[in-house]
C-alpha cells in the first residue's frame, strides 16, 4: 500500500518531472493550442507541492490528494487546471478515511479521477484529450489488478497505458478544447494534456517502487 507520505512524494516528484518537461509540453501545446500547457502545469504543481508541504504530518492520504487538487484548481490557468484539480479531488474522496491506500483502493481512486475529468470536460475517448491517456491507464491498471499484480506493477501498467494512449493521440483530430478550433489541422501532433497525464502517472509508478 501507499500512505500519505508516499502520495505527497508523488506530488513532489510529478512537480519535478513537469518542471523538467515544461518546455516540451508547451511546444506540444504551441502546435495545436495556445502554447501554455507546460507553464500552466508547472505553476499548478508548484502550488500543489506548497499545499501538500503545509499539511500536518498526520494528514491522511485523502487530504494530500484533495489539498493538491485544490491548489491546482486555484493556480493553474487554462482547461487543464480545473480538470487535473478535479481528478485529484475525486481521487482523494475515493480514498476517504483510509490510512493506507492498497492496490484496489488506488485503482478506485484512478477510476474516480477519470470519471471526474469526463463529467467536467465531457470528452469521450478519441476526442484527443487527456481522457485518451486516462482511459487506457485505468484499463491497464484494472487488468493488472485482476491478474493479481501488486500495487507497483499496477501503477507501472497504468503509466505504460497512459504513454501508449498519449502516443495514439497523434493521428486523432481534436474534438474538445482549443485544439478542436484547428479542425483537421490538429492531426499529426500529440495532445499536450495526454502527454502530461502520462508524465504524472509515470511519477506515480516511480514513487511506488
Ligand atoms: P488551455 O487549452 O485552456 O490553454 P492547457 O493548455 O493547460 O489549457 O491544457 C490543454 C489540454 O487540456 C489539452 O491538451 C487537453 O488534453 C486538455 N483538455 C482540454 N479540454 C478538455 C476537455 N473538455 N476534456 C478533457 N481534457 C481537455
Ligand atoms: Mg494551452
Ligand atoms: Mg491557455
Amino acid at each position: 500500500p501507499v500512505n500519505a507520505a508516499d502520495l505527497a512524494g508523488w506530488i513532489r516528484h510529478a512537480a519535478t518531472l513537469v518542471s523538467a518537461d515544461a518546455e516540451r509540453l508547451t511546444r506540444l501545446d504551441a502546435a495545436i493550442g495556445d502554447g501554455d500547457h507546460g507553464l500552466n502545469l508547472d505553476r499548478g504543481f508548484t502550488a500543489a507541492v506548497e499545499a501538500v508541504d503545509a499539511l500536518p504530518g498526520d494528514a491522511p492520504p485523502s487530504k494530500v490528494l484533495i489539498a493538491a487538487g485544490r491548489a491546482i484548481v486555484s493556480k493553474t490557468g487554462g482547461a487543464s487546471g480545473p480538470l487535473y484539480g478535479t481528478a485529484l479531488r475525486r481521487a482523494g474522496k475515493a480514498v476517504a478515511d483510509l490510512p493506507d491506500v492498497d492496490a484496489a483502493a488506488l485503482g478506485a481512486a484512478l477510476t474516480a479521477a477519470l470519471e471526474g475529468v469526463q463529467e467536467l470536460g465531457q470528452a469521450a475517448e478519441g476526442d484527443k484529450t487527456m481522457v485518451d491517456a486516462l482511459i487506457p491507464a485505468v484499463a491497464a491498471y484494472e487488468a493488472a489488478l485482476a491478474g493479481g499484480a501488486d500495487l507497483t506493477s499496477c501503477a507501472r501498467a497504468a503509466a505504460d497505458g497512459a504513454a501508449q494512449g498519449a502516443e495514439a493521440t497523434v493521428p486523432l483530430q481534436a474534438r474538445k478544447g482549443r485544439a478542436s478550433y484547428l479542425g483537421a489541422r490538429s492531426t499529426g501532433h500529440m495532445d499536450p494534456g495526454a502527454s502530461s497525464t502520462a508524465l504524472i502517472l509515470r511519477a506515480l509508478a516511480d514513487v511506488t517502487v
